[in-house]
C-alpha cells in the first residue's frame, strides 16, 4: 500500500505529488490529461488548460499573498528539478481608480516587504507606449518574478520531479473512493484499483463528486479571448508586464491580460480575461461540461475584444480565439485545504487565484495528507478550513476586494 494517492494532476494535485515524492513518501497522482477533443470529451475537464497565467506576489487578500511569494520563491527548484522552464517574470501592472482598493493593496504588500512603484498609469507605464489607459487610473507596479507562468509547463514540470523522486502518474479518472485495509482503495474509470494509507482530494471543480458531502463552491463559466500578435510587433511588447485593470464597463468587472506568449501552435498570442456580470453560476456537472465541449465562449468575445484594442491600439491583433475554462469559487475566497471528518484531506477551490500559488497549496496539503500537521506561523489554518454548503458567489471583482 502506497503512503498517498493524489486525485487530480492540475496545478495543486501535481505540487502535491511533488512535495509528497521529494519528501519520502510513496506516491500516485491520478488524473486525465488534457483532453485533445474538447466537444467529444464527457468530462473531468479542468481549469489550466492555457499556455498562460499570470503570477504575483501583490493581492488584496494578505493569504493569497502569502501563498504566491511561497510558491514563487520555489520556481526555481521545480524548474532544476525537472529541467523544464515555465516561469516569464515579466513584472505586473495593477491598474485600477478607487483610492480604498489601492490603500489596501499597498498595506498588504507593506505586511508581506513586498516593494511596489504607484503612479499615474501614463507615468508608470511610460516603457510600454503600445498600452494605452485613461489618463485618471494609478497603476500598482510589481518587478519581477511577478509576471507570468506557463500552467501546461509547470504541471509537466511537477510531474517530471516527482516521477524522478520515485512517484507515479496514473492518467486515469477516479469515480469512487472507499476505506480498505486501514487505508483506501480508489477505483478508476479505466477498471484499475490503487490503494493508499492517505487520499488527497485537488480535483478541482470537480472535487465534489469524490465527497461524502458537498462543500460551498460554487464555479462560475469564464472564457479568455486569445489574439494574435505579428512577429514584427513582438519587439514593440517585449517589455510588456501582466496587467490587472479594474475597469469602467457595462459587461466587465476587471480584465486580466498576460503579454504575449508562445502557445503550442508555435504563435504567439497576448491573451485577455475578465470577471463577467452576465456569468451565471453553473448548477451541476453536466452544465460545466456543456460549458467546455461547446463553443458558448464566443458570446464573450465583443467586450474583451473592444478592451484589448483600446489598450493596444496600434497593436496588429489578429486570429481572435475564445476558450472556455472554470472557476470554483469558495465561500471563504480562499481554497479549502483541510482534513475531512472521513480521513480523506482536500486542497481546491482556486478562485481564480490560484495557479500561481499552486505549489505552495500543494505543499500545505500533502504534510496534512502525510502527517496530519499544519506547522505554519504565517497562516491560520482555520482561514482554509473546509466549509460545507451551497456558496453564492459575491457580485464584483473577484480581483479587486
Ligand atoms: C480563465 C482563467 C484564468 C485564470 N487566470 C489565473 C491567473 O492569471 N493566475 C492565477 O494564479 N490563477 C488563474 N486562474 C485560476 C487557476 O487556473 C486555478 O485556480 C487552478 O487551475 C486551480 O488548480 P486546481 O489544481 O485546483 O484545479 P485544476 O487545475 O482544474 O486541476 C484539477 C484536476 O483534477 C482533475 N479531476 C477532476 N475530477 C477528477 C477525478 N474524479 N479523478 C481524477 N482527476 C480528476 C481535472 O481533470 C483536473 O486536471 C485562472 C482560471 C481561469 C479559469
Amino acid at each position: 500500500m502506497l503512503d498517498v494517492a493524489v486525485v487530480g494532476m492540475g496545478l495543486i494535485g501535481s505540487a502535491a505529488l511533488r512535495h509528497a515524492a521529494v519528501g519520502g513518501a510513496s506516491a500516485v497522482g491520478i488524473g486525465p490529461p488534457e483532453p485533445s477533443d474538447w466537444p467529444a470529451h464527457q468530462g473531468p475537464f479542468a481549469s489550466h488548460y492555457d499556455s498562460g497565467r499570470i503570477t504575483r506576489r501583490l493581492d488584496a487578500r494578505r493569504e493569497w499573498a502569502v501563498l504566491a511569494t511561497r510558491a514563487i520563491e520555489q520556481y526555481p527548484t521545480i524548474a532544476d528539478q525537472s529541467g523544464i522552464e515555465f516561469h516569464r517574470p515579466c513584472g505586473l501592472a495593477f491598474v485600477r481608480d478607487d483610492e480604498p482598493g489601492l490603500a489596501n493593496l499597498a498595506s498588504v504588500a507593506a505586511s508581506i516587504g513586498l516593494p511596489i512603484d504607484v503612479g499615474p498609469v501614463a507615468e508608470a507605464l511610460a516603457d510600454v507606449p503600445a498600452l494605452s489607459f485613461p489618463d485618471r487610473y494609478t497603476a500598482v507596479r510589481e518587478a519581477p518574478p511577478a509576471g507570468a507562468i506557463d500552467p501546461r509547463l509547470m504541471i509537466e514540470a511537477q510531474h517530471r520531479a516527482a516521477k524522478r523522486a520515485g512517484a507515479l502518474v496514473a492518467r486515469d479518472t477516479v469515480i469512487a473512493i472507499r476505506p480498505a485495509d486501514g487505508g483506501y482503495e480508489l477505483l478508476t474509470a479505466a477498471g484499475r484499483t490503487h490503494q493508499a494509507r492517505q487520499v488527497l482530494i485537488a480535483a478541482g471543480a470537480y472535487a465534489n463528486r469524490l465527497l461524502p458531502e458537498p462543500l460551498a463552491m460554487s464555479v462560475r463559466p469564464e472564457a479568455v479571448l486569445l489574439a494574435e500578435v505579428a512577429d514584427g510587433d513582438l519587439g514593440r511588447l517585449g517589455s510588456m508586464p501582466s496587467i490587472i485593470y479594474l475597469l469602467d464597463h457595462d459587461e466587465l468587472d476587471d480584465v486580466y491580460v498576460v503579454p504575449p506568449m508562445r502557445y503550442p501552435d508555435g504563435r504567439h498570442y497576448v491573451k485577455i480575461g475578465g470577471s463577467n456580470r452576465r456569468a451565471a453560476v453553473l448548477g451541476d456537472e453536466p452544465a460545466m461540461n456543456q460549458w467546455m465541449q461547446q463553443d458558448h465562449a464566443d458570446g464573450r468575445l465583443p467586450p474583451l475584444r473592444e478592451v484589448l484594442t483600446a489598450l493596444l491600439p496600434d497593436v496588429a491583433l489578429s486570429g481572435w480565439t475564445t476558450k472556455p475554462c472554470l472557476i470554483g469559487d469558495t465561500a471563504s475566497g480562499l481554497p479549502y485545504i483541510d482534513r475531512l471528518d472521513n480521513g480523506c484531506t482536500v486542497a481546491f477551490g482556486g478562485n481564480g487565484h490560484a495557479a500561481k500559488s499552486a505549489d505552495a497549496i500543494g505543499s500545505l496539503a500533502a504534510e496534512l495528507a502525510l502527517n496530519d500537521r499544519w506547522d505554519d506561523d504565517e497562516l491560520d489554518r482555520t482561514a482554509f478550513i473546509a466549509r460545507l454548503g451551497v456558496h453564492q458567489p459575491s457580485a464584483g471583482s473577484r480581483h479587486g476586494n
